[in-house]
């Protein structure tokens, strides 16, 4: 049997849509507009140091959890492919007094009592929430339309302890869960470095996935993600020709009949699946495709905000193993576009061999950006000098805060690169930037979109828009689930990863 698939996009959602296909006998081939694959998850050299984009935390690492079995297939998990296993995810470090998202969660509940014994019994409910909240899954076997009743009762009664943390939690925002705290640090460890009118649930999700070492980190980090992932669709006998930037998409009736690219060239389609940014996906097959749900979220800006970051990468002068794996700490308030900040986030890839050279290391800040400074960034791009000046401005900003907090650096930070949210939207045409979905506020909640738009039968959609709150582990099912729809379809179920090598 030959069906031959176009896949639009060579990001995460789009390797795993060409595995996938490969995996269940289709022919298919990916066309990526830039010149390298991995869309956000990526990575590139500066002056000898390894400048790594995306990955901080990746779920689906524990073999318990569905997704373990995705990132399997797709040759990021498994054997030969090591994992980092933090013993926290982050320290807190507010005015001197140190806290930690531990691993293990009786440690992390005896440091909190110790820092703040007048919270003793929310920091209790807290550690109770995250203790059982590890029990929930992200469903990554099947769409949720192909999801029978016994696949759905074995579901719930898998998360039958987490449901009643979703229902207590559930309305709170970050924000509101902060509040119950009156430790400041235990309210920075609750505030990470998400947006506080996210839903608290994402922050119990997030040390409730860590604790349960379901969201560890790939040894080499971003690129042993995408790298992994190229090399095993090529292995399965699959294309990708990159430097091919879609334009449009000629639809005839129901059908996309043709792709075309900047470069002048087309190719005829059979079944497409548009790996690309959903809004991106719109401007190729056009406005009157755009669904409700989009369409409402895009007209309503305000309601459905997003966010991004502007990530600085600082090369150090020599090793950086005293500093943490990730820490924030408190600072003395800086200004970018428009936005007063007044905490540090900053990761160190000491633990990531050949990430800097010889006797080095190599930091990254990360500055929160929401949808104002993209507009910001967007704006000042137009005067290339004023935008390069601005990014050094607070690149030195940052830098007098680091050395202030790491006083043993100080004179050894040198500014390596400043990646902002216009950067993103320039390199893989991400909306205003933002590389998870919509924040996910009462409005948003989670939302899980069908992949499939009205009207038009052969095309198939896949990507973390698709499904809140985004991320890696979103973009990588919904490329299996655009394959599962497709050979729905087109009543070929039964041969999905039946080709398996
Ligand atoms: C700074 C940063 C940190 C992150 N940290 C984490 C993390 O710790 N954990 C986590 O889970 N997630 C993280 N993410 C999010 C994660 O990287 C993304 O959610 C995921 O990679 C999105 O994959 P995707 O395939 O949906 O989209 P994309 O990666 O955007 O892929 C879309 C692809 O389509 C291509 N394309 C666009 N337009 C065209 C066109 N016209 N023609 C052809 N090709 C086109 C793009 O070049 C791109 O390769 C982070 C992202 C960033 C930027």
């Amino acid at each position: 049997m030959s069906t031959k698939l176009t896949i639009i996009g060579g990001g995460v959602s789009g390797l795993a849509a060409g595995i996938y296909a490969q995996m269940s006998g289709l022919e298919s081939e990916i066309f990526e507009g830039h010149s390298v694959i991995g869309g956000q998850c990526t990575s590139w050299k500066r002056r000898g140091f390894h400048i790594d984009n995306c990955v901080h935390w990746m779920t689906g690492t524990s073999p318990n959890k569905e997704i373990y079995q995705v990132w399997k297939d797709v040759g990021v998990i498994g054997d030969g492919c090591p994992m980092i296993a933090h013993e926290y995810f982050l320290q807190v470090d507010i005015d001197g007094v140190k806290g930690h998202a531990w691993r293990d969660l009786d440690r992390m509940e005896a440091e909190l009592l110790t820092i703040a014994p007048e919270d003793k019994k929310v920091i209790h409910d807290l550690i109770k929430a995250i203790r059982n909240f590890r029990n929930i899954e992200l469903p990554a076997l099947k769409p949720k339309e192909q999801m029978t009743f016994m696949d759905n009762m074995r579901l719930l009664w898998k998360m039958r302890k987490a449901i009643p943390v979703a229902v207590k939690y559930g309305k709170m925002t970050i924000g509101d869960l902060a509040q119950m705290f009156q430790s400041p640090v235990i309210r920075q460890i609750i505030h990470n470095y998400v947006p506080e009118t996210y839903f608290a649930i994402s922050t119990l999700y997030m040390y409730a996935m860590f604790s349960a070492g379901n969201a560890d980190l790939p040894l080499g980090g971003s690129d042993s993600i995408t790298l992994r992932m190229r090399d095993r669709y090529l292995q399965l006998g699959g294309k990708i020709s990159t430097k091919k930037k879609a334009t449009s998409i000629d639809i005839e009736g129901s059908r996309c009949r043709r792709v075309n690219f900047e470069d002048g060239t087309n190719v005829e389609v059979e079944d497409l699946i548009c790996a690309t940014d959903i809004s991106v996906t719109f401007k190729l097959i056009g406005e009157q495709y755009i669904d409700k749900h989009f369409k409402f979220c895009y007209d309503n800006p305000e309601k459905f905000p997003v966010f991004s970051n502007l990530n600085i990468y600082y090369a150090v002068d020599q090793p950086t193993n005293d500093i943490p794996t990730m820490e924030i700490f408190n600072c003395e308030p800086y200004t970018v576009g428009g936005r007063e900040v007044k905490t540090v986030i900053v990761n160190n890839f000491a633990d990531q061999p050949n990430f800097a050279p010889e006797g080095k290391g190599i930091i990254e800040v990360l500055v929160v950006q929401y949808d104002n400074q993209y507009d910001y960034w967007d704006r000042l791009y137009a005067d290339r000098e004023a935008y390069r000046a601005e990014k050094e401005r607070v690149a030195q900003e940052v830098l007098t805060r680091l050395e202030r907090h790491y006083p043993q650096y100080t004179g050894k930070l040198t500014v390596l690169e400043s990646v902002t949210p216009k950067s993103f939207n320039r390199f893989t045409g991400a909306y205003k930037g933002a590389y998870m979905g919509f924040i996910q506020t009462h409005l948003v909640k989670k939302e899980t979109h069908s992949g499939i738009l009205p009207g038009l039968d052969n095309l198939y959609l896949a990507g973390q828009w698709l499904q809140t709150p985004g991320g890696l582990p979103n973009a990588l099912v919904t490329g299996r689930f655009a394959v599962q729809r497709l050979l729905k379809r087109k009543n070929l179920l039964h041969l999905f990863c039946t080709q398996k090598t």
